[in-house]
């Protein structure tokens, strides 16, 4: 079986290193207990769960654990199709369902994510955060390939100008990892928007010059951090000599995926470019591994700070304690929970939605009860290029005689004195 490396342009640098074959798994034997005792040694540059050690040995024999902890060599060997990801997991009838349906939506999935999913239970949150099933072709009502409109906001290649005074730049369209409710799903499939060439990338830094307007500018894809460390500098070297760029983002699942791509001498590079914050993208608890730690403190010891965004998801994280947790386990690594989004309505995701009164419960279930920095925003991307809308419980009662009435956590009533 071959890679599908079409996904990459040929304008990628990295596109050379990622053409070995793909794994020949062997069938495991013995399920693992799932994500528990996760315990670790350092091997070489990086650490390496026991947990995953397990997977490696089983699935890659022979392959070392200084390949394993190559980030290159993550992305040579993910699996993008059931065939390879049968080795390594026992389909349900959903999941074969997809199979013989859609070969066509692309799949991709690290060794490394690979070795968190559990082999048979098929509704474990992380598994199914990345492998199809059947409920994906079903498109239902109010669905759209660009719920966001994102078309009509580009006013140049690459870019995004949507509000005021920041734009989104969409510099890859490569991730290590495809998400199965991913907003860009029309863009990361599509071959033609894969990394992005020198000159494309340059005619998007001239308009952010010539806009003198945007001091904020949100590089994201696809996945930024998959670009090599050249080609990164290349962009944040570049967007750091315009002088009316004040503050540079990066949004990533990186971390979550692909931890080992956190290299020394990424955030060597990196801290060079500050002010620059970073926005992760994680979905659950399960995802804090000792890898992703070590990845999230790197960052964070490189004096980056970090955010997180997560997709409210049924099943998957729809549940107060499940967020909770997961934003605990994110503070522990410095990253604070930055923004929930409600799901987009894109085509074959109706499986993955909650209603929008989910995301306002599991605010009134945190604030109040947990630290306020565990607290994100809950926010709707409106559909057609409405932005961010962010969505609180009700917590104001209204005025009464010069007075505010509010609600607390403990839904008791007080009142505050308004009259000036
Ligand atoms: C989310 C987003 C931003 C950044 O929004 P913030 O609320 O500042 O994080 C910028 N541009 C576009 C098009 C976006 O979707």
């Amino acid at each position: 079986m071959k890679t599908k490396n079409v996904r990459l342009s040929t304008s990628s640098s990295l596109q050379e290193d990622f053409d070995d074959p793909p794994p020949s798994g062997r069938v495991a034997v013995n399920p693992t207990p799932f994500l528990e005792n996760l315990s670790s040694k350092e091997s070489g540059d990086f650490v390496v769960s026991d947990h995953s050690l397990k997977f490696l040995e089983r699935h890659f024999p022979g392959t070392t654990i200084a390949e394993w902890t190559d980030w290159k060599w993550q992305v040579r060997h993910s699996f993008t199709s059931f065939d390879q990801l049968e080795k390594v997991l026992n389909l349900s009838e959903d999941e074969k369902g997809f199979k013989e349906q859609a070969l066509h939506l692309p799949i991709r999935v690290t060794p490394y994510y690979a070795s968190l999913l559990d082999k048979y239970d098929a509704l474990q949150p992380l598994r199914r955060t990345m492998i199809p099933v059947l409920d994906e072709l079903i498109v239902s009502k109010g669905e759209e390939s660009d719920p966001l409109g994102e078309e009509h906001d580009s006013p140049v290649p690459l870019i995004l100008h949507r509000y005021p005074d920041r734009v989104l730049f969409l510099v890859t369209g490569f991730c290590s990892a495809f998400c199965r409710y991913c907003t860009r799903t029309h863009m990361v499939s599509k071959k033609d928007k894969m990394h992005a060439g020198t000159s494309q990338i340059d005619a998007a830094i001239e308009y952010i010059k010539e806009h003198t307007e945007v001091r904020d500018v949100l590089i994201s894809g696809g996945d930024p951090l998959t670009l090599s460390d050249d080609r990164l500098e290349y962009i944040l070297s570049r967007l750091r000599a315009v002088e009316h760029v004040e503050f540079i983002r990066i949004g990533s699942k990186v971390p979550a995926v692909l931890p080992m791509r956190i290299t020394p001498a990424l955030t060597q590079m990196l801290k060079k470019y500050h002010p620059l914050f970073i926005s992760l993208h994680f979905t659950h608890p399960d995802e804090l591994t000792p890898e992703t730690r070590e990845a999230c403190n790197r960052l964070a010891d490189a004096g980056i700070p970090l955010g997180s965004q997560t997709v409210l998801l049924k099943g998957i994280n729809d549940e107060v304690e499940v967020y909770k947790k997961l934003t605990h386990e994110l503070l522990k690594v410095r990253v604070k929970p930055y923004y929930l989004y409600q799901c987009d309505p894109i085509p074959g995701s109706s499986h993955f939605r909650t209603r929008v009164a989910r995301g306002i419960e599991i605010i009134k279930g945190l604030r109040g009860f947990t630290s306020g920095y565990a607290v994100p925003h809950f926010v709707i991307d409106a559909p057609k290029g409405g932005g961010k809308i962010p969505l609180l419980p009700e917590y104001f009662e209204g005025r009464e005689n010069g007075e505010v009435i509010l609600r607390n956590y403990e839904d008791k009533i007080f009142k505050y004195p308004d009259y000036a």
